[in-house]
């Protein structure tokens, strides 16, 4: 089912791309996609607002995402009808994920964006006669492309770090939920945002491609490889640096020691949450051959209770795009046709008329079929039988992707050894899903799952070039190694080398 279509051409010439909601298909309105020419001009007015916010104290801009969170929550029940209604997702879900999670999101910045970015100075460790100060300067515009699967939360927050530091930000929001995008508008206006240091650029992959081509500071990207890949190309071309934020096919891996009943409940949650519509969604499971019919059992009990519809007290939404139901279908017709058995779901919902796929658990998967080796994005849990922890390692990393993974064992310190041998860019043990939900937490992929890091120290800094400024504390006339070079310098370097790393001593000093 299309539920994004090109509008006709009206007379103006600009194209408008027509929504209905992925859970009835009801039509939800039009957006107008910006024009490169729309795009420029939005960076203009970022630029000239740029050097005032980014020139400002600190406080001023943690008055206005303190107010920002004030609003959010006073607002919080249109938030959440504005982003269900383009989704489909579960109220709870909606509000625990994209609402409360933003308000965390926003809040932690805003108390802790001051001390993170500000200025430090460090001892030298050689030259004695400087000190070293290192000052997070903004980088000026930046752009930031979002996907629709969060399309309130992960457009939001990259957005409050990007300002937090100091930059103005274009945002352009996924065309498949353009009216979340349109929220954080409403919310940073509203929190009172100078004008032009924030900019909301509506449209599809034409005006992504030319905001990356607007003469921006620096991409923020989320979404697929595909598209991360194109992103990450332009950049290089004009030497921007960028953060991509991909796709994932993330492992859980259950010890013969779990909690089975958690790590049950775990399963059935980290792939079901969203719809399966999450970077890190459990994607494979890999169970320790000797609890693999007792966890497995407890899977298809939870996987049957869960219900799943448009609207009332549901746990699984559609999917949010229409053509990821096609994936999902492809994945598991694919699974079906090599051997794999369906214990749950298996189809397309045929109770509702919207885009909705029945939560499925598979076994007999083998690592070869694409439902192991693709991104699904869908509700879809295979379960696969290993020998032991290290084949389940070795079939973890067995993948083009390394976005997040989960360990489930009692032994935490195992967890944690076993969390270090994965090849992902965060893991959890006895959890899943938690890692960009942790603002301390840094999080960004490995391998295709992307390059970079969002969110804590890491995340917030990288929206600043680290400005390193070196001062002289002595003022002395001249310097030792300046002008005239001399051969009494030269015997007075080697006595130097053969002191300073030549012996212990002077190691330890240096
Ligand atoms: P997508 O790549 O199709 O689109 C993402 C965004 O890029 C959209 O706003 C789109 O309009 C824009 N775009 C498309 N072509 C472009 C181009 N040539 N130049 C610039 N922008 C362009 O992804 P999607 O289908 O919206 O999102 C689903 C994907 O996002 C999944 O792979 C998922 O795993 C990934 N994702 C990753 C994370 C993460 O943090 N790692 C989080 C959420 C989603």
């Amino acid at each position: 089912m299309a539920l994004i279509e090109a509008s006709p051409p009206r007379a103006d010439g600009r194209r408008r791309i027509a929504l209905r909601s992925p859970a009835t298909g009801a039509p939800l309105g039009e957006i107008e996609c910006a024009t490169a020419s729309d795009v420029q001009g939005a960076v203009d007015r970022a630029r000239k607002a740029q050097p005032g916010w980014g020139a400002a104290p600190f406080r001023e801009r943690r008055v206005i995402l303190e107010r920002a969170v004030r609003l959010l929550v006073e607002q919080a029940e249109s938030f959440v009808d504005v982003i269900v209604d383009e989704t489909g997702k579960p109220r709870e879900e909606a509000l625990a994920v994209e609402v409360l999670a933003a308000c965390d999101a926003i809040q932690y910045y805003a108390k802790h964006a001051g001390r993170i970015l500000r200025d430090r100075t460090l001892p030298v460790h050689l030259m004695k006669t400087k000190k070293l100060r290192i000052s997070y300067r903004p980088l000026g515009v930046v752009g930031i492309i979002t996907p629709w699967n969060f399309p309130f939360l992960l457009a939001l927050n990259p957005t409050i770090q990007a300002l937090a530091a100091g930059n103005a930000v274009l945002l352009k929001p996924s065309e498949v939920t353009p009216f979340s995008g349109r929220l954080v508008l409403r919310l940073l206006a509203d929190a009172g945002l100078p004008e032009g240091v924030f900019g909301l650029l509506q449209g599809d992959g034409e005006t992504g491609s030319a905001l990356v081509e607007a003469g921006i500071d620096k991409i923020s990207f989320t979404g697929s490889v595909e598209t991360g890949r194109r992103v990450a190309e332009a950049c290089a071309r004009q030497l921007i640096p960028c953060t991509l934020e991909l796709g994932g096919k993330d492992p859980m891996i259950v010890c013969t020691d779990a909690d089975l009943e958690r790590a049950a409940a775990g399963a059935v949650y980290g792939a079901f949450a969203n719809a399966g519509q999450v970077c890190v969604s459990t994607e494979r499971v890999y169970v320790v051959d000797e609890v693999a019919d007792a966890f497995t059992r407890r899977v298809v009990e939870k996987t049957a209770a869960l219900r799943q519809g448009p609207e009332g007290e549901t746990d699984i939404g559609p999917l949010i795009h229409g053509p990821q139901r096609e994936v999902v279908e492809r994945h598991v017709a694919d699974a079906r046709a090599r051997g794999a058995r369906v214990l749950a779901g298996g189809r397309a919902n045929p109770a509702f008329g919207g885009v909705f796929y029945e939560p499925t658990v598979l076994v007999d998967v083998t690592q070869d079929m694409d439902v192991m080796r693709e991104e699904t994005f869908g509700p879809v849990l295979p379960i696969v039988r290993v020998r032991d922890e290290d084949e389940a390692i070795r079939l973890a990393n067995d993948t083009r992707y390394g976005l997040n993974a989960n360990v489930w064992t009692r032994d935490k310190r195992r967890g944690v050894a076993l969390a270090k041998s994965l090849e992902a860019g965060s893991a959890v043990v006895n959890d899943c899903m938690l890692s960009y939900g942790v603002a301390e937490s840094p999080f960004g992929g490995r391998k295709d799952s992307g390059i970079g890091q969002v969110n804590g120290e890491i995340g917030l800094r990288s929206y600043c070039h680290a400005q390193s400024i070196l001062i002289d504390r002595v003022g002395a006339k001249r310097e030792f190694l300046w002008f005239p070079y001399s051969r009494r310098k030269g015997r007075w370097m080697q006595r130097a080398l053969r002191w300073v790393w030549g012996t212990p001593l002077g190691r330890w000093l240096a």
